[in-house]
């Protein structure tokens, strides 16, 4: 039986992806030497930054005055290096607070100008994405967390406005087609749909900074990673490695569009089965279900520990619920094959019988 990840982040990756990472220790690029022993200046590891980036730019179809930078610090970082590098004091930014990120976010902005949160979900729990809200065009951007991984809610559609967008993608990036010339900044962890922990994906408009009154420190300052190519400071050699060989994993399994259907197909599957089996419901409202984590309760809460064991015992690892909404979450990224849901299903389908 082989054991499949459902767990949040660090989250699965590619078997295939994974085989290459493991020969990548043993003898990278047939030097001879392991990829954790070689200089970040080496041509081969420069090639492989290379890479990286040109695989991120033709996935999202970018403009040249956007920029991909492998950076360190998390997706926590960003909270802060957004806020800092494009407002001034006096400047004024929305925030949509769809969960404990957004949150976070709001919270480290707020220490670089005036931020508005111009709509949240927190009244019910964080289970659906706010609509119908005004946005003031004054703002200098609308923040917003495309997918939010605690709660199972995707933003379906951009939020109505002409103000520059600034996302963290960190749980649903390469799952779907963007706008890119919506956003100034987009950003992610690696470690949810794109590759291990160490490296957070940033994607910046570059004509947007240097316009703010603020000294920022150089490792906090964009231009400074884009001057140096992600590598002003040794980068996560490692992170960015296994991340290329992902990126070349989603272009060989459809690309963006490809993985979309599939990761459709996939979410439909275990949506299906929690509205159909009476021992299960969803906890997301249903328009803004998320195809990257579904989040689902037992009807009968005396099922949850018992329920994960079972799912545990085929085979089906980290499917409990985050604490702030308890029962269960199934994280299905991009690496999910729809197998791997479908044997949670079967759990699901076996556990009503012993339980009808
Ligand atoms: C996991 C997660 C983060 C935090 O990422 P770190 O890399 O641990 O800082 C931020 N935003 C979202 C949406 C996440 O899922």
């Amino acid at each position: 039986m082989s054991t499949i990840n459902f767990y949040a982040g660090p989250a699965i990756l590619a078997k295939e992806v994974l085989e290459e990472a493991k020969q990548g220790i043993e003898n990278f690029a047939g030097m001879g030497l392991s990829i954790l022993e070689i200089s970040h200046r080496s041509k081969q590891f420069v090639e492989v930054l290379d890479e990286a980036r040109a695989r991120v730019r033709s996935l999202l179809n970018l403009p040249t005055e956007y920029d991909v930078l492998f950076l360190t610090g998390g997706a926590s970082s960003q909270f802060y290096m957004t806020a800092m590098n494009l407002l001034n004091e006096n400047d004024k930014a929305g925030y949509i607070n769809t969960g404990a990120w957004s949150t976070k976010a709001i919270k480290e902005a707020k220490l670089f100008g005036t931020i508005d949160e111009v709509a949240s979900s927190k009244d019910k729990n964080f289970s659906y994405v706010p609509k119908g809200y005004e946005i003031d065009p004054s703002y200098r951007y609308l923040h917003f967390t495309s997918n939010n991984t605690i709660y199972g809610t995707q933003f379906k559609s951009l939020p109505t406005t002409d103000v520059r967008l600034i996302a963290d993608m960190s749980s649903d990036i390469f799952s779907r087609p963007i706008d890119v010339r919506r956003y100034d900044i987009i950003y992610a962890g690696a470690q949810k749909n794109l590759g291990p922990s160490g490296t957070t994906l940033v994607i910046v408009k570059k004509d947007i900074l240097n316009k703010v009154n603020r000294q920022i420190p150089s490792m906090l300052n964009y231009q400074t990673h884009i001057d140096k190519g992600s590598s002003f400071n040794t980068p996560p050699v490692y992170a960015i490695y296994v991340s290329l060989l992902s990126l070349r994993w989603l272009e060989n399994n459809g690309g963006i569009q490809g993985l979309q259907k599939r990761n459709e197909e996939k979410a439909a599957l275990l949506y299906n089965e929690i509205d159909r089996n009476p021992l299960f419901e969803g906890t997301a409202a249903v328009e803004d279900r998320s195809l990257m984590n579904v989040c689902f309760l037992p009807k009968n809460e005396a099922h949850t520990s018992v329920f994960i064991e079972k799912a545990a015992q085929a085979g089906c690892v980290g499917i409990g619920g985050h604490r702030s909404v308890g029962g269960f979450r199934a994280s299905i990224y991009n690496a999910m094959p729809k197998a791997g849901v479908q044997a949670l299903v079967d759990v699901m389908q076996e556990f009503e019988k012993e339980n009808a």
